[in-house]
């Protein structure tokens, strides 16, 4: 941390999101490898700044095994001439990739793969809100995953505070809400205010673990065309997607707890840590993800 930006060579850019990219990069004097998000802002956005450190502050505090780990923070690193600023941060680097780059190459995961993934979110999960942190964007692109099997959780709604262009916004919102729970899209129908926004992140798991075994996102079947204001009627309003019946019991069991649409009645993530689909692969589920990695 007493390092200078200077010190890292750039080597490829592992991602771009809403308003940020993220670097593969080399520490030159020790040769090691990290991850870099450079998140860039307009020139008037002097509030959304402070709102991205106070979401960094976030990732500094957390340590945990289930957190991807940010290993330092620069402010207006490479302060540039068009007015606006930057903030990057240094974080642990991922060799798989996103939970998203994986269903890109494999379609779907085996379940024991799938519980592994759910388990090690509800793990991060249940960390974050001991501290008092919601992450409200738990989606495939923010689930990484390591050279190990580990999946860990990543983005603390860091890019969904960086100014961006109308478009970028809708983009966006598509991407965040699509996983977004009913009592968040629509409080008043759902009692959204008295809820402190934790079985919102177990109904985004939900969806993504219903993802992972159907191979596609749950609420719009392939080939079908949905607006953001359709998909969104659709959260508030649908009744639930159901599994396919060829998904074990204890996984169809899962997916409805994480889904239930009245947050009172959804299942919480010390519930769900104790949930068979969770507990009943233990040791072969690690394995099995790796496997995915590794094939890539
Ligand atoms: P959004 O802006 O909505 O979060 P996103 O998650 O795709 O979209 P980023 O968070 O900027 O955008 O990340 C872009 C991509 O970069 C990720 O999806 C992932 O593939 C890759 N990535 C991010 N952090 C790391 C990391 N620590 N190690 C390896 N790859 C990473
Ligand atoms: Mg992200």
């Amino acid at each position: 941390s007493n390092s200078n930006l200077d010190d890292f060579e750039k080597l490829a850019v592992l991602g771009r999101g809403n308003g940020g990219t993220v670097y593969k990069v080399r520490h030159r004097p020790t040769r090691a490898i990290y991850a870099l998000k450079v998140l860039k802002f307009g020139e008037d956005t002097e509030r959304v700044q402070q709102q991205a450190l106070r979401e960094v502050e976030i990732l500094k505090r957390v340590d945990s095994g289930f957190i991807v780990m940010c290993h330092g923070v620069f402010e207006n690193g490479f302060a540039d001439t068009d007015g606006g600023g930057e903030v990057c941060y240094f974080m642990e680097y991922m060799e798989g990739g996103s939970l998203h780059n994986l269903l890109q190459k494999h379609h779907r995961l085996s379940e024991d793969a799938i519980s592994s993934i759910a388990r090690s979110v509800l793990q991060g999960l249940n960390y974050l809100h001991t501290m008092q942190i919601v992450h409200r964007d738990i989606k495939p692109s923010n689930l990484l995953i390591n050279s190990k099997g580990e999946t860990k959780i990543a983005d603390f709604g860091v890019s969904g505070v960086v100014a961006g262009t109308a478009k970028e916004l809708y983009g966006s919102c598509m991407g965040t809400c699509a996983y977004m729970s009913p009592e968040r899209i629509d409080p008043e129908r759902w009692d959204g205010i008295y809820s402190d926004g934790c079985a919102g992140d177990v109904w985004s798991l939900g969806l993504v673990v219903m993802e992972c075994c159907i191979g596609h996102f749950p609420l719009i079947n392939p080939g079908e065309k949905r607006d953001w204001v359709t998909l969104m009627c659709a959260i508030s309003f649908e009744e639930t997607r159901e599994m396919p019946e060829t998904a074990s019991a204890e996984l169809r069991s899962f997916v409805r707890r994480c889904l239930h649409r009245n947050w009172r009645s959804r299942g919480t993530v010390k519930e769900l840590l104790r949930h068979p689909f969770v507990t009943k692969f233990q040791n072969s589920a690690e394995k099995q993800l790796h496997y995915y990695v590794s094939c890539s």
